[in-house]
């Protein structure tokens, strides 16, 4: 079953730069996308090889492993 986009929640981002998630809103990934905003963690724009990339919400109880391994 195909796990719908929900657009009016928050997305978590995992940073590889310093190793954290932190959630932001569908403003701030506009923002990001464009590079005006840095990574609040390690400062990195989205133009950094290392830089966050949306995941998933780890404490989603409608996510197994085997459907967090599809989504990604
Ligand atoms: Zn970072």
């Amino acid at each position: 079953m195909e796990r719908p986009i929900d657009f009016s929640r928050d997305r978590h981002m995992l940073c590889g730069g310093f190793g954290r998630r932190f959630v932001v809103d569908l403003d701030w990934i506009d923002r990001w996308e464009q590079g005006q905003e840095k990574c609040p963690g390690c400062g990195m724009t989205c133009e950094h090889e290392d830089a966050p990339q949306a995941t998933v919400d780890p404490a989603d109880p409608a996510l197994d492993n085997d459907r967090v391994t599809r989504l990604l």
